[in-house]
Formats: C-alpha cells, structure tokens, sequence
C-alpha cells in the first residue's frame, strides 16, 4: 500500500523533462524578435581598391584617387556615352580568394560621404558563382546592385537586403539563363560604388567610410518552429521510452508469472505427495486409517441424505502372532502385503480398502446392503484362505460384516468388531455379520 502512494508521490522523469521543456519554451517565447542579431562590419579601407570609369566603352569619364588610404576618390563625368559613370571596386576577398557569404543578414548600412550635384548612387554587391563567373572576366561577376538617394548617405543609409537586384543590363547582356536572375550574396568577391544612373557631367566627390550588414541569427519563424521540433522531439522520446519500459515491464511480468507458476505446480505436487503419504500406509499401500475416513464420512452422509445402505467389512488375519513367531516378522510382512494386494485385486469399484492397523483391514462398501457385503466378504475369505504363501503356505482371516442402521459410525465399528469378534471365538475363518 505504501509502495503504491509512493510512486504516486514521486515525480517522474517525464514530468521533469516536460516542466523543463515548457520553462525553454516560455524563455523561448520571450526572446526578442532582434535580440539574437550578427552583424558585419566592413572598415573599407582594410581591402585593396581600384577606380575605373566609361573609358573602355568609349567614354571620357575621369577617375582619380583624392585619399587612397581613405578611399576618397573625385569623378569627372564627360557626357560622351549614353550612360556615362565612374566606380570605385573594392575588392574583399580573402588571401584564399573567398569573397563575403552575406546570405544571412536582413539589412545593409553605408556610409559614405559624397559631394557633387547626383542624386543616387549605385551599390554593386558582385557575386561569384561557377554558374556564370568565368575566371579572368570581372563582368562575368553577378551585378546584384541598389541605387540609393545621396542625402542620408553621409549619416548611414540602411537598406533592406531584399531591395537589392540583379541589374538588368548584366543579365541581357551576358545572356544570363532565367534560373540565375535572382541575386545572390554567397561569395561576394567585390563591392562597387558607383555614379548615380541619372548622374550629370560635372565633379563628384566620393569618400567610402564604412559598411555594415546585420541579421538575425534566429527569425521569429525558425524560433517557433524550433519550439514546435523540440516538443515533437520530446514527446517523441518520451512514448519511446514508455514503450521500451513498459515492454521490459511486461517482459518482467511475464516472467515473475512463468516463476510464481512453475513454483506453485510445485508446491502443488508436493501437496499431493505428502497427502499421499499421509493417507498411505507404507507397508501395503493401501489408504490408512486418515484416507479411509472420507469414505466413512460420505457413506454415512449418503445413508443419512438419501438412505443409502452403507456397509462396512473388518478383516483380521488369524494367528498372525503365531506366524510371525514361526517364520519371523519379515515373512509376516510379506504375508500383509500379498494379502493387501489379493483383497485390492478382488474388491469392487465402488468400495474402498485400508489398513486399519497390524494385520487387520477394513473394507468400506457404499451402496451395499448388508446381505451384499456378506456375499464380498464370502468371497474374499475363499480367496485368501485359497492363496499359497511361498514362506508361510496358506492363511486364513476371520470377518466382522456390520451394516448401517443409524447415522453413527462407532456404532457402526462395534457391530463389525463384535461380529469379527464371534467369528474368531466361532472358530476363526469366518465370516460373520451383525444382527
Ligand atoms: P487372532 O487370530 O485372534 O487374530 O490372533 P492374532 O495372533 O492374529 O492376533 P493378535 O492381535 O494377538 O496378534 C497380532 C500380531 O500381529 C501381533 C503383532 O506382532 C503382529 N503385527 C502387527 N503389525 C505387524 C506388522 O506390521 N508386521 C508384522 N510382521 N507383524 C505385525
Ligand atoms: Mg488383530
Ligand atoms: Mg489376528
């Protein structure tokens, strides 16, 4: 009972595990949408950089270091092409050629200072990728670009990641497969600075400060999904580990069962061994005083409930002092047992045969009248008397018949004893019953 109320008490492992579980989650849940950021600083100056302009397309475009160290550089647009412009690249790759992976931030923020009359500027993040990038042609770098207004510039200008493109020109006129459009940002080998699309001939001052991207490390979706994988998780590994206890469980089960069975077959079947031998007598074999005396008490209950005759045989065998005293106790013993197994042999069914004690047996007739009885008794003095012992030659045995005539069993003893009695006075090998 104790045992029980205490593993009610006790707190499970499960119960622990999903106390925890909810305390992450709850902590989870609290975490701030921007509170788990990365960020990216870009000192401009740290990367190697290098000036071109519309020259090579048949421009007149000048592009001149003012600071190289500072990275502050003038531009003198000359109206000469269609779309004239001036860049300055930035190359940020490393010793090993491995350009940003900026794949995971949300934002960018640049700082530049700039001076002329323009209104935007270009930002080209150029991507490699051997998809399209051909070793030893800058272009072949994807142009993901974001024109932006020059006022806010100087003060940092925050740009959303999404709001960068592919530029247009880049992909018609290298012929870029439709499956290559979107931008990409996983080796970014080169950031470009570049004249406003709408700039005017005439100077522009440019000095390229500082760069910065940040991101979350864990968006508000992967937060909740990472919640909802860890409950799946736990509840997951909890059945497991129900299943598999519950299986050893039954397994244990089983076999305390198996144990408890195979003991109780043998706590029965020494039960019956000693019952056997507590209503066996050991020299004959035959029922005992103990064992007979259920069928003593059923023929009386018959006799008394439905008043059936019951009878009732004692047998003693004559001069059996004699006949020890001649041919020894051992001869004697073997006389008790041949003349047990003769009467066993000889009886009915229905009857039931013991050893009452020395050389005296009893024979319990149910169902039989006390003329009936007379008869078996009759018959079993003729066979006795007609056996030959090898050491002893022949023996005979006198009989008290009585039959039931009240329920009371010593009554039903005395008589037998008496008419067993009038037999060995009338002369022994006899059969007598009582009046
Ligand atoms: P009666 O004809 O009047 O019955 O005479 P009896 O000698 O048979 O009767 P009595 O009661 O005087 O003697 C019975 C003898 O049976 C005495 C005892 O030594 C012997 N006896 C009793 N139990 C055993 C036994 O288990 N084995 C042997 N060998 N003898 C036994
Ligand atoms: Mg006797
Ligand atoms: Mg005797």
């Amino acid at each position: 009972m104790s045992e029980v109320k205490q593993a009610h008490n006790k707190i499970s492992v499960v119960e622990w595990v999903l106390a925890i579980l909810a305390c992450v989650s709850f902590v989870l849940l609290l975490i701030p949408s921007d509170f788990i950021t990365r960020n990216k600083v870009i000192v401009a100056k740290d990367y190697g950089a290098q000036l071109y302009s519309d020259v090579s397309q048949g421009g007149q475009s000048e592009a001149k270091w003012i600071d190289k160290e500072n990275l502050q550089w003038q531009c003198r647009l000359a109206d000469k092409t269609l779309s004239p412009y001036c860049s300055m690249q930035l190359d940020v790759f490393n010793y090993s050629g491995q350009g940003l992976d900026l794949t995971n931030f949300d934002r960018m923020t640049v700082w530049i200072n700039y001076t002329g009359d323009a209104e935007s500027v270009r930002i080209y993040l150029r991507n490699r990728s051997p998809d399209y990038y051909r070793v030893g042609d800058g272009t072949s770098t994807k142009y993901n670009v974001v024109e932006v207004p020059v006022d806010e510039l100087s003060a940092g200008l925050t740009i959303d990641m999404n709001n960068i493109y592919v530029a247009d020109w880049w992909l018609s006129s290298r012929k870029i497969p439709l499956k290559y459009s979107e931008p990409e940002f996983d080796d970014v080998v080169h950031i470009e600075i570049q004249t406003g699309s709408q700039s005017r001939q005439g100077t522009h001052l440019f000095q390229l400060k500082r760069i910065e991207w940040e991101g979350t490390w864990l968006s508000q979706t992967t937060l909740y999904k990472l919640i909802v994988v860890l409950w799946i998780v736990c509840i997951f590994s909890i059945l497991l580990y129900r299943i598999v206890r519950l299986n050893i469980e039954l397994k244990n089960n089983q076999r305390y069962q198996n144990e408890l069975q195979s003991i109780n077959e043998l706590l029965n079947f020494k039960n019956k061994k000693f019952e056997d031998l507590a209503n066996t007598d050991q020299l004959t074999g035959l029922l005992n005083r103990l064992g007979i005396r259920e069928a003593l008490y059923e023929g009386q209950h018959k006799w008394k409930s439905q008043r059936q005759p019951f009878s009732f045989i004692l047998i003693d065998i004559d001069h059996f002092k004699k006949l020890n005293d001649t041919f020894g106790h051992d001869a004697g013993d073997n006389v008790l047992q041949a003349v047990a197994k003769t009467l066993s042999n000889s009886i009915r069914r229905t009857d039931f045969l013991a050893r009452w004690g020395g050389e005296e047996f009893i024979l319990v007739c149910p169902n039989t009248t006390l003329k009936e009885a007379e008869i078996v008794a009759e018959q079993l003095r003729q066979k006795i008397a007609a056996e030959e012992h090898p050491e002893v030659g022949t023996i005979t045995a006198s009989f008290g018949v009585s039959s039931m005539t009240e329920p009371d069993l010593k009554l039903l003893f005395k008589d037998a004893d008496t008419a067993l009695y009038q037999a060995k006075s009338g002369g022994r090998n006899k059969v007598v019953c009582s009046i």
